[in-house]
């Protein structure tokens, strides 16, 4: 017979710290608890989810006593959508774990000598700061506990995010407020428009039903680009949704479709068509202007975006004899940003179509001492490669989560340029990277920004100097 473990509930625990992503902590007879769903200040019934000698995880049960820090969310979705988790505790306390957060990393793993931390540059929008939106269409509309209880339970239809950790179920969404109100309008206008036509919506199991997902871009430029990705191609009721919207919402510069058979979501092996406007759309970043096609990949928080790119810049300390390169540049927007002030710019990137669009961009803006290269920044960077481009003077790299592989790490060592610039959006990793470059490097400047609120995500740019 199975022995069925049983379940540890600690009741009435204080929850005293921050700890990190998102995580709060709580000691208890001398053993760290890492515990999720509560906040410093709470008071709360604890399950215990995994339990080791010296520290265990833990979620929330109930809370008991709210902390005093704690405010009401402003989303209806809150609690449920997996988006804008923090939103309980007001924006300044966000800042404050964010901060102390980076510190704790960049001294624990990375165990490296850092100077004071400069104050994490907030938003100035906390709400309504994404550039881009994607909701799901499903057959299965996730259900709150009182809905199931109710006699009738009545799933159905919904368009909205997908919940957590259940794969098949979408929330149906009336309000984000992730991006300016004019999503809220194109989605609910869809929603309505495909309820009553009676439009089929896809069924992720048995892979079956129309419309799949709606991706919504809104630039600050005021452009807005809708791509609505169908399961098949029915032209007549395809005309018939999209006149609707583009009557509905006349903001509207661009709509595409994208027909989808496969089982993914994903759009990046198939051709969007375009059915309204120039079939892409602008996004401008300080005094440069960036073409955004329908799948390029940008910084989905712009106005964050420039400011982490300017301290970036400012960082550099460039005079314009500088030959920087851009390590993991995506569409090169960072090595574009920069480029006013170096004599030369070389970016690197995995993807090609973005070295496609870091190429046009760079065209777009007159800039013509930048070179892009697509391919894996171990595999590219090597000796010929830098013999070729010249010696950097600068290397900003900006690495995926999982921080530079450690081939690179080396190689920059070797290459010993004077300066490198390394923007991170996990500090964990970063601290890691920072520890092996420490060994000819001296960290000089730590600034923290905030890309994502009421979310944990940080961004962090740090300035090395060669010792
Ligand atoms: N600097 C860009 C994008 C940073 S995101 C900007 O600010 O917009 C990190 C980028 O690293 C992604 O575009 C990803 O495709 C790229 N990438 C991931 N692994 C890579 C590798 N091994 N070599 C080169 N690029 C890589």
């Amino acid at each position: 017979m199975k022995k069925r473990k049983q379940s540890i509930v600690l009741e009435d625990l204080p929850i005293t710290q921050y700890a990190a992503e998102g995580k709060a902590l709580a000691k208890l007879d001398g053993k760290v608890i890492f515990i999720s769903g509560g906040v410093p200040g709470d008071v709360a019934d604890v399950l215990i989810t995994k339990s080791k000698k010296d520290w265990a995880e833990g979620r929330v049960l109930r809370i008991k006593q709210y902390s005093p820090d704690r405010e009401t969310p402003f989303c209806e979705h809150f609690g449920v959508c997996g988006g804008c988790k923090w939103q309980m505790l007001p924006y300044a306390k966000q800042l404050e774990y964010k901060q102390q957060e980076v510190e704790q990393n960049l001294t624990r793993i990375g165990k490296v000598t850092i100077p004071e931390i400069m104050p994490i540059i907030g938003a100035a929008n906390s709400r309504e700061y994404r550039n881009k939106l994607e909701f799901t269409f499903s057959n299965k509309r996730y259900m709150l506990p009182e809905e199931m209880e109710a006699e009738t339970p009545f799933g159905g239809d919904a368009l909205g995010f997908h919940v957590p950790r259940i794969f098949d179920k979408v929330i149906d969404i009336h309000h984000c407020h992730l991006m300016h109100d004019v999503n809220n309008r194109i989605r609910n206008t869809v929603r309505a428009f495909a309820h009553e036509r009676q439009f089929s919506f896809y069924d992720i199991k048995a892979h079956t039903g129309w419309l799949r997902n709606i991706i919504i871009r809104y630039c600050s430029t005021g452009e807005l680009m809708v791509n609505i990705c169908l399961n098949h191609d029915e032209e007549h009721d395809r005309v018939a949704l999209f006149d609707h919207l583009l009557k509905q919402v006349p903001e509207i510069s661009t709509l595409l479709y994208t027909i989808n058979p496969k089982w993914n979501d994903s759009i990046y092996d198939l051709q969007p068509q375009v059915y309204y406007g120039k079939g892409y759309a602008m996004e401008t970043l300080g005094e440069f202007q960036f073409k955004i096609s329908p799948k390029s990949f940008f910084q989905t928080n712009t106005q964050q975006a420039e400011k982490l790119y300017s301290v970036a810049r400012d960082f550099a300390e460039l005079t314009g004899t500088e030959t920087v390169y851009d390590l993991y540049c995506g569409t090169g927007s960072i090595g574009i940003f920069v480029s006013k002030q170096a004599r030369k710019v070389v970016g690197v990137e995995l993807i090609a179509e973005a070295i496609d669009d870091a190429r046009e961009n760079a065209a777009l803006n007159n800039i013509q001492h930048a070179e892009f290269f697509a391919g894996d920044v171990i595999k590219i960077c090597d000796d010929a490669f830098f013999a070729t481009h010249g010696r950097p003077d600068v290397v900003i790299t900006d690495p995926p989560r999982a921080g530079m592989h450690e081939k690179l790490v080396i190689k920059l060592l070797e290459m010993a340029a004077p300066k490198i610039v390394y923007v991170s959006c996990n500090t964990a990793t970063q601290a890691r990277d920072l520890g092996l470059l420490a060994e000819k490097y001296t960290i000089e400047k730590v600034q923290p920004v905030d890309m994502f609120p009421h979310t944990h995500h940080i961004e962090c740019v740090v300035l090395l100097k060669l010792k």
